[in-house]
Parts: C-alpha cells; structure tokens; sequence
C-alpha cells in the first residue's frame, strides 16, 4: 500500500477506488492523490 505524500520510487499505481493507474518516473517524485477521485490509496501494479 502507498499513501499520498510517500515517495515510493519508480513505478505504477493503482488508485485503490476507481483503479486509475499513476506512474512514478523518478525515485524521487511524491505521490500524488489520484487525479480522478482524490483518493489518497495506492497499490503497485
Ligand atoms: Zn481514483
């Protein structure tokens, strides 16, 4: 699980609600709320 705020490193996320995928490009990018329904609950795809 990954929260808005955490920086989870590289990879995709599915927003734990509607199931929008974020991608994460960089080590050293923050999460953000999904941009859909703000939801703050990520699992790594
Ligand atoms: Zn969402």
């Amino acid at each position: 699980m990954v929260t808005t705020g955490e920086k989870p490193g590289k990879g995709t996320y599915i927003c734990n609600n509607c199931g929008t995928e974020i991608i994460l490009d960089d080590n050293s990018d923050t999460m953000p709320p999904c941009p859909k329904c703000n939801e703050t609950e990520f699992n790594r795809k």
